[in-house]
Parts: structure tokens; C-alpha cells; sequence
């Protein structure tokens, strides 16, 4: 048994840095993608239900292959969360993104972006000094900015994480919780934080109008987020079904590919250069 323990070791160990050896190259081959200017951010929009107007965008990170095609942020995300690159690659998606709203702004279009940050990023200690540089720099204003963070960010020491939204909110940007109804949601998060907007899970919508649980449940969640004063956002609206739902249950924003697929800075502005024009 002592014997087969050791092999056993042997095996972990040669393993375990084959596994750190990977992992490595993998990491510095974003970091390569950073400083060679590969990734690129689209924009999806959102619908303000009442407007019937685009009132803002999410920015979405996507890597672009050697060989031209775009990868995904599914497939890159969550290493560069284990080895922090997330921390460098979320600064620039941030300057980016905010850069990108201010244009649109001084052209005329009175829209806010929607940044994701991941949880690491936000636990970096001068993540609000990161924050309110962007905002310095960009020039936008602080509420045309939304941070979208996910419950799990949360879960763990939630008495440093208010302090942070705390700080966040002194600045005058926005805070919503991602994907909504899939986590953690111990409710009683939802009242000591200060959250400004819920984002319905798409996987909610997506059962809308087929199965009553779903139904009832998106209803429940928009009464929650009304109560509480919280903006609702419902994520994945792709069909006019799942969209006249919505709007009759006084949700606030819509977004998905109904409304809008991401798309390159240019031709996301398209749908907002009818507006001005008008
Ligand atoms: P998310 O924040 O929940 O973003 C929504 C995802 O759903 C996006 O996928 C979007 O393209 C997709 N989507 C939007 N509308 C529809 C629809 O109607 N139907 C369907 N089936 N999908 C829709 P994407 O761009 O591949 O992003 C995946 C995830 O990667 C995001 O989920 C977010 O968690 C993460 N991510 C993206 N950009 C960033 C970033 O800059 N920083 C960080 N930390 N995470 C990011
Ligand atoms: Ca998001
Ligand atoms: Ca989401
Ligand atoms: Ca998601």
C-alpha cells in the first residue's frame, strides 16, 4: 500500500506540472493576445421596454484567432481567472468599453454600458481606484456605467464585499447581479446590498410560456426586484412571445437576439443612428 502511495505521488506530481505547464503557456499566450491588441469587445443591446428605445449596451469580450475567427469568452474566462489574467484583461475590457460609451454619447445617443467584472477583478484591493480612473480617463460619466457581478461574488466575505459596492455607489455607477435566480441567492443578500438592477437568467426566459414553473417564477422575481426598487433586466428574449411576457409583466429592459446579437462597436451603433437621425 506504502508503495502504491508513492507511485501514486509520482504520478500526481508528473501530472500536476504537466497540468501547471499547460496552464502556463495557455496563460501566457493571453497575455500575448493583450499586448498584441487581439481581443476585441461587441456590444448587445438593450431595450428599454417603456421607450421602446436601445438605452444602452453590454460590452462582451471575444479573442481573435490567428486564423481570423473569434474565440469565444467561454473558452478563455475561466483560466485566466485561475492564473489573474482576468485582473489585466478586465482593465482594458473596462477602459475599452467605457471609451467606446463616451463616443456614442458625444455623438448624441444618451446610452449606458454594461461592463462584466469577474470575481476576482472585483477583489483586487484598488478595484474602486481602477474604477473611478476608467471613469477619469474615459470621460463618461459615472452613471452611465453599469457593473453586471454575479451572486457567487458575493457569497464569500459579503462584509468586505458591501463596503466595496458601498464605494462603488459613492462614485455613482450602477451595480447589477448577473444571471439572476442561478446562484447562491440567499435573499437576504438581495436587501443588504446595494443593488441597482437584477438580470433575469436567460434560462428562465427560455422556459417562458412552455412551462408554468418558469413562468410564474420570472413573475415572482420582477414582483421581488419592484419591491426592492431594483430595475429588471431580462436576458435571452429571442422570440416576440417571450418579449410581449415581459413587457406585459413591466419588466424594464430586454435584452437578447430579438432585440440584438453583439456585435462590433460599428454596426452595434447602427441601431442607434436611426434614432438620432429621426
Ligand atoms: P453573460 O454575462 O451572461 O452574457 C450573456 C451571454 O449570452 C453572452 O454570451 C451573449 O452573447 C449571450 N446571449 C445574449 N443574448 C442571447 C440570446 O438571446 N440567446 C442566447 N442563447 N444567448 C444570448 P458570450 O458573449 O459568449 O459571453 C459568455 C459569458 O462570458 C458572459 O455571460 C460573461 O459571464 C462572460 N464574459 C463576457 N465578456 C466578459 C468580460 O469582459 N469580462 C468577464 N469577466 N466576463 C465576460
Ligand atoms: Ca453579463
Ligand atoms: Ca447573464
Ligand atoms: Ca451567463
Amino acid at each position: 500500500a506504502k508503495q502504491g502511495g508513492r507511485n501514486q505521488v509520482c504520478f500526481f506530481t508528473r501530472e500536476m506540472n504537466r497540468e501547471a505547464l499547460d496552464l502556463l503557456q495557455l496563460d501566457s499566450s493571453l497575455r500575448n493576445a493583450l499586448q498584441a491588441g487581439d481581443f476585441e469587445l461587441h456590444y448587445q443591446p438593450k431595450l428599454q421596454c417603456g421607450r421602446g428605445a436601445v438605452c444602452g449596451f453590454e460590452a462582451l469580450l471575444r479573442m481573435r484567432a490567428a486564423d481570423g475567427s473569434l474565440v469565444p469568452p467561454d473558452r478563455f474566462i475561466g483560466l485566466a481567472e485561475r492564473t489573474g489574467t482576468i485582473v489585466s484583461i478586465g482593465q482594458w475590457v473596462m477602459l475599452e468599453a467605457c471609451t467606446q460609451a463616451q463616443r456614442w454619447r458625444e455623438a448624441g445617443h444618451d446610452i449606458s454600458i454594461a461592463v462584466n467584472v469577474s470575481a476576482r477583478q472585483f477583489r483586487v484591493g484598488n478595484f474602486v481606484d481602477e474604477v473611478a480612473g476608467v471613469l477619469a480617463r474615459s470621460g463618461l460619466p459615472a452613471d452611465a456605467l453599469e457593473l453586471e457581478l454575479t451572486e457567487s461574488l458575493l457569497v464569500e466575505d459579503p462584509e468586505a464585499m458591501v463596503e466595496k459596492l458601498k464605494a462603488l455607489k459613492a462614485l455613482g455607477v450602477h451595480i447589477a447581479l448577473d444571471d439572476f435566480g442561478t446562484g447562491y441567492s440567499s435573499l437576504g443578500y438581495l436587501a443588504r446590498f446595494p443593488i441597482d438592477a437584477l438580470k433575469i437568467d436567460r434560462s428562465f426566459v427560455a422556459h417562458l410560456g412552455r412551462d408554468t414553473h418558469s413562468t410564474q417564477l420570472i413573475s415572482a422575481i420582477i414582483d421581488l426586484g419592484r419591491r426592492l426598487r431594483m430595475r429588471l433586466v431580462a436576458e435571452g428574449v429571442e422570440t416576440p412571445t417571450q418579449r410581449e411576457f415581459l413587457e406585459r409583466a413591466h419588466c424594464d429592459e430586454l435584452q437578447g437576439f430579438l432585440i440584438g446579437r453583439p456585435l462590433p462597436a460599428e454596426e452595434a451603433a447602427r441601431c442607434l443612428s436611426a434614432a438620432v437621425s429621426a
